[in-house]
């Protein structure tokens, strides 16, 4: 029985030191190296462990070898190629990555020994990936060590560009198909009535038209930094009362009544007047515009003091109120403007302030509004220093909160 057992170990201790001397003898890899000669000596095989270490790298990993074929790839590559190993093994790298200049590189890569980079798009939902191809020796063997990494910045301002190319035509699509379908129709002869009433429908279309290419405009002008805040220390009720006087008309039209509630004295703040009236009259455009006939509005202000958490001290009267995350310390003024309009689902809220937001657009579909006029004013509020945020219950209404600095802080 002992000599049985001793025999075992015996066996184990010989599997053991031959698994450590492969392990020892695991594929060198050197580089970069000037290449051998192309061989047509296949890939040696690569150990468990090295196998192992490979999947647990955080890139995409391919080893291809002097035929341009697929030796090996990692889970990750697996993943971001959308493959697997069975079917990816000993295919021919341009059928895997569907890149050209993949290929191309990988080839001089292998003539010259010289490590190069590239992004690319390959495509496959979008994504961005930078590759970097290393030439490699395996146990003699000259290969190219390809490295897949994600880059997902590249990735989102691709797809910002693509969604706002997206967004501006189709926001041009619906009314230039209004006025293709009433030019027709005005070339056909209607009765002066209809006529006059179609060109009162073209201006409207036109209106549309150039308050979405305008305000494009100004939103590239802040995004690029090309607006300069005229900042000085200003009184706000009188900035209020220019919003209030010029958005009645569209008040009285819809019967709605607006209240401002204003303390006696408010300190000074630090503001481009005009840009803080643009974002006032656009605020209180979209109370109207979202509130039903004899609805009311209310704009207040208060003096509030903000700890260096970004938690509220004093100053507002509702303790409802939250600052969002982030904000300055120190004292503001928080100006709200409330409405007892249609509200704005919770899960749309988060998103109002990104460019052509719109919250269902079968709901706002009559309103007209190009959906970029709360992403402006976002720019604006932020450009001074303060933040925007809002807050709404569905059919009850929203209430609208910016923070703008004190003159002497
Ligand atoms: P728009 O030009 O469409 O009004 P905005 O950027 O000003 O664009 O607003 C984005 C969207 O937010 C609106 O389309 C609307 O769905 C929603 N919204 C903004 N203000 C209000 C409000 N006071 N009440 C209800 N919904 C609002």
């Amino acid at each position: 029985m002992l000599d049985m057992i001793t025999a075992l170990l015996s066996r184990a201790t010989l599997v053991l030191l031959a698994w450590n001397l492969r392990l020892r003898r695991r594929p060198s890899l050197v580089g970069p190296a000037v290449l051998p000669a192309a061989s047509s000596r296949p890939c040696p095989p690569l150990t468990p462990l090295f196998y192992t270490a490979l999947d647990a790298l955080d890139a995409g990993l391919l080893v291809i070898d002097t035929d341009r074929r697929l030796r090996y790839l990692n889970s990750v590559a697996e993943e971001i190629l959308q493959t697997t190993r069975q079917r990816a093994l000993d295919r021919a790298l341009i059928v895997l990555i569907r890149d050209y200049q993949v290929d191309t590189l990988v080839g001089e890569v292998l003539r010259d020994g010289e490590t190069r980079e590239m992004v690319i798009q390959p495509p496959m939902e979008g994504r961005t990936l930078r590759v970097r191809a290393t030439p490699m020796v395996l146990d003699d063997v000259p290969v190219v060590v390809i490295m897949l990494r994600d880059v997902p910045q590249i990735g989102m301002l691709e797809r910002a560009r693509r969604d706002m190319v997206a967004n501006v035509s189709h926001e041009l699509r619906t009314p230039l198909a209004s006025v293709k379908l009433l030019v027709e129709t005005l070339q056909s002869n209607p009765p002066p009535a209809i006529a006059s009433r179609m060109l009162d429908q073209m201006a409207h279309e036109v209106d549309a038209i150039t308050q979405l290419v305008d305000e494009l405009h100004e939103l590239s002008q802040i995004e690029s930094g090309r607006v300069a805040l005229q900042l000085t220390p200003t009184q706000l009720a009188p900035v209020i009362t220019r919003a209030l006087e010029r958005i009645r008309p569209q008040a009285e039209r819809k019967m709605i009544r607006c209240t401002t509630r204003l303390p006696e004295t408010l300190p000074l703040i630090l503001i481009d007047d005009g840009r803080i009236g643009q974002v006032l009259l656009n605020l209180l455009h979209n109370a109207i515009k979202f509130s039903p006939n004899e609805g009311e509005i209310i704009i207040a202000a208060q003096p509030i003091s903000v700890d260096p958490q970004g938690h509220l001290i004093t100053g507002y009267p509702s303790p409802a109120v939250t600052l969002p995350p982030g904000h300055g310390s120190g004292d503001w003024i928080m100006i709200t403007i409330q409405d007892s309009g249609i509200g704005i689902p919770g899960q749309d809220l988060p998103r109002i302030f990104e460019r052509f937001y719109k919250v269902d657009r079968a709901r706002t579909r009559n309103s007209g509004g190009t959906g970029l006029g709360l992403a402006i004013a976002k720019h604006l509020v932020e450009g001074h220093g303060g933040r925007i945020w809002a807050t709404s219950r569905e059919g009850h209404g929203s209430t609208f909160f910016l923070t703008l600095p004190l003159a002497d802080t």
